[in-house]
């Protein structure tokens, strides 16, 4: 192929266990999926259809192994949002719910890092959120746990501390809309791809970071990751 300029790389994470890496496609991203979160975002937590926002495949980060990102530009309200991360193997649109499973190729531990201060100024004035949440480096994901070698999790502790201090813990049981919901509502709108991720949505205890923070976050059965702000 002759490029008339030079193409982007693929983003890749690693596969836990494996050789092979994940190629990342799109990122969509569940909000307000915990009501306790919901509630802290100054919401009411319903049963809604579940939203969705994105964030580019440049925004990956692989933090299979301990990694540092830098503070990003334009904030001085830079957020920690621990997330449950779905993996798409296989593609499809309108997916029923019975089978939404069995499009998830794996689940991995991730962070959507969120400009809260852009965030929240785009969700007054009604305007996009991406100056919020989709910038470079903004979702460090840790390695992918292939659903065949692990199942699909149905409860397990979500967990984030920063500098060794809790600050977020949860249960995955408590997701408003499950794994298998969040796949077939996304489906209805847009067809699924191999390659694409799913953050799920975070649970309450979102709080801000500064450089030089180093944040932990865990779910049982799928790993950990190590995510230290540059300072
Ligand atoms: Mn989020």
């Amino acid at each position: 192929m002759n490029y008339a300029v030079a193409a982007p790389a693929v983003h890749t994470l690693t596969v836990a266990g494996r050789d092979e890496r994940f190629p990342v496609n799109r990122i969509f991203c569940v909000g307000r999926n915990y009501a306790a979160h919901a509630r802290e975002m100054g919401k009411d937590p319903d049963r809604d259809p579940p939203f969705y926002f994105m964030k580019p495949a440049q925004a990956t980060v692989d933090a299979a192994q301990a990694v540092t990102i830098p503070y990003p530009p334009r904030t001085t309200d830079f957020h920690h949002e621990i997330e449950l991360v779905l993996a798409i193997g296989r593609g499809g649109g309108d997916i029923d719910v019975g089978n939404a499973l069995d499009h998830v190729y794996g689940y991995a531990v991730g962070l959507d890092m969120t400009r809260r201060d852009l965030q929240l100024e785009a969700r007054d004035k009604g305007r996009p959120w991406e100056f919020g949440k989709s910038f470079a480096t903004s979702a460090p994901i840790g390695a992918i746990h292939r659903a065949e070698d692990t199942g699909h999790p149905r409860e397990a502790a979500i967990t984030l501390t920063v500098n060794g201090e809790p600050r977020q813990s949860s249960d995955i049981a408590k997701l408003i809309w499950s794994v298998s919901e969040c796949i077939a509502v996304l489906s209805q709108y847009e067809t699924l791809e191999p390659g694409d991720l799913i953050m799920t949505g975070t649970p309450e205890g979102v709080n801000s970071v500064v450089r030089g923070d180093v944040l932990h976050g865990a779910i049982d059965g799928l790993g950990e990751i190590t995510v230290t702000v540059a300072s």
